[in-house]
């Protein structure tokens, strides 16, 4: 997310979400900080979406809540899948916009205009925006394809031209910046699919990202080629695939289309199936073939699993965890590099000089994805003739300021994450996650101990019940040498007369933690219950 800000009001690029990392259990999405637009509220002007992905669509339902009024802007496919999660969220009097490649408007004093660009989802766009210090491009999320699956491959001429008339600064996508070369065409996946398809005797099942409409419509090209049917399965690839047929992205006839209730009516060999769990998620489709839980498909000796997608950073093992499962199945696991069934949506470094050359922006500014990789990307900058001093790579609440063709970095805004748990909006709580991670790595101990209320005297021996702590059988002998350290402490206490419960719960902690540690180099939570008799 964003925000642009002149005399006149505020456009937003973007409003995106992330997933949470393994240092944030329970947690289900992170969001990004609205203080800043709470406080400039009356000077929201609108929302640009530059295409569909949750990491720039995700936290749309959310702001709209704080900012119903404010109209947000996106191409057709955005929209439409912008749309549904509007609706779940219960909001109906969104102003949404349609826009397309190419179109150029007006929002308060802002000049916009939207490039067209490739990208692992259709109808995503470039937007260069035209401010009193001059003109900004965001690349949003692109790669350069010059034989794209549907659509016109990025317009570049559109580039060139803005980088005659002058470009200010250029904030680029940075994902793939560690990469030499170019990112292959998407086309290259389909011609993979047809020698499977081509060769295959059993069931083929696909697992891509339910967003991936292109891939997608590549494996229903294959299925009309070889004359299977096709099914799908997993709540976003059954939504995303009804929303592209809608829309027209997607050429799914109806009468290939096969609800996941009736895939085994179909012999194996002519159907393929379409899922969702290509990050190996624990709860989706494609993780459930694997386990032997889902409830109407099954991959087997003969089947094909096709995984058209790389795991995002941090889902690497559960990935490798489906693979395997659906091996000792008996299936056939295809995934990349072994095979081409996936190639990135980002550019990779050549692109990336191609966009800075034809471009030529006073300033670069490195966006979307790790610092290393905004580092890399300035790095390329560099070698492209960009001064480094005109080169400024931020982190969230860093902010810029444009005065007079020059650029400064002036004092950050407030720009924490804000964590979503089960639907409801906390700040971050760091204690809380720290909690969390300590329950699940290290277990947890309860203490309920009986005390006289009047002499702090301990009423028989104290229960001690542990949770999620080392091996069953271990436990029990700890259970009862546990309970031994809190007779001790709370003798110990009785005969100095401390009845403060604060303090007995204190010394009970610090005993059973000590001896625990000692015994076992592990810190589960201790909670101590007294009962006062
Ligand atoms: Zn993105
Ligand atoms: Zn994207």
């Amino acid at each position: 997310m964003t925000a642009v800000r002149q005399e006149g009001g505020i456009v937003l690029i973007d409003a995106g979400m992330a997933f949470p990392d393994e240092e944030m259990p329970g947690i289900d999405l992170v969001l990004p900080d609205f203080s800043y637009l709470r406080d400039h509220r009356d000077e929201l002007r609108g929302i640009v979406l530059t295409h569909g992905h949750e990491d720039h669509v995700g936290a749309l339902p959310y702001l709209l809540r704080e900012f119903a009024d404010v109209p947000v802007y996106g191409t057709r496919l955005t929209l439409g899948l912008v749309r549904p999660k509007l609706a779940e969220f219960g909001i109906k009097r969104a102003d949404l916009r349609e826009v397309k490649a190419g179109d150029t408007i007006d929002v308060s004093n802002f000049g916009l205009e939207f490039i067209n660009v490739n990208h692992s989802i259709p109808d995503a766009v470039a937007i260069a925006l035209r401010t009193a210090a001059g003109i900004v491009v965001f690349s949003g999320d692109y790669k350069v394809d010059l034989t794209p699956i549907e659509g016109a491959p990025m317009d570049l001429s559109r580039y060139a031209a803005l980088g005659e008339e002058g470009v200010l600064a250029y904030f680029g996508d940075s994902t793939n910046s560690e990469r030499p070369g170019y990112v292959p065409s998407e086309r290259v996946v389909g011609e993979t699919f047809n020698e499977v398809f081509e060769t295959a005797q059993g069931r083929i099942i696909v697992a891509s990202f339910a967003s991936h409409i292109h891939r997608i419509s590549q494996v229903v090209e294959a299925a009309k080629q070889h004359g299977r049917l096709v099914g799908v399965t997993g709540r976003s690839m059954i939504r995303n695939v009804q929303i592209a047929r809608e829309l027209g992205y997607l050429d799914l006839p109806q009468e290939m289309y096969v609800d996941q209730r009736d895939v085994n009516q179909i012999p194996d060999s002519d159907i393929v199936i379409l899922t969702t769990g290509s990050q190996g998620e624990p709860m989706a489709a494609l993780s459930r073939i694997a386990a032997g839980t889902h409830r109407t498909i099954e991959a087997g000796p003969g089947d094909v699993v096709i995984i058209s997608a790389t795991p995002v950073p941090g889902n690497e093992r559960g990935v490798s965890r489906t693979i395997n499962s659906l091996m000792k199945r008996g299936a056939e696991v295809l995934y990349t590099p072994l095979r081409a069934v996936h190639v990135s949506g980002h550019a990779a470094r050549e692109e990336q000089k191609l966009v800075l050359s034809l471009l030529k922006p006073r300033y670069l500014v490195p966006v979307h994805g790790e610092f290393r990789h905004l580092r890399h990307h300035a790095e390329t900058g560099v070698g492209m003739g960009i001064p480094r001093e005109n080169i400024f790579v931020l982190e969230n609440g860093d902010r810029m300021e444009f005065r007079d063709g020059k650029a400064r970095k002036i004092e950050p805004v407030p720009a924490g994450m804000f964590l979503v748990d089960a639907g409801t909006v906390a700040d971050t709580s760091e204690s809380i996650m720290r909690e969390r991670q300590q329950l699940s790595e290290e277990g947890m101990f309860i203490v309920v101990a009986r005390i006289n209320a009047q002499t702090g005297d301990l009423l028989g021996p104290p229960d001690v019940i542990s949770r999620g702590f080392v091996d069953p059988q271990a436990q029990n002998g700890l259970v009862d040498e546990s309970i031994g350290v809190v007779t001790n402490t709370l003798q110990r206490t009785a005969s100095s007369h401390v009845t403060d419960w604060g303090e007995l719960k204190k010394a009970i902690r610090k005993d059973l933690s000590g001896f625990l540690s000692q015994k076992t180099r592990k810190r589960p939570i201790i909670l101590p219950l007294i009962v006062e008799v």
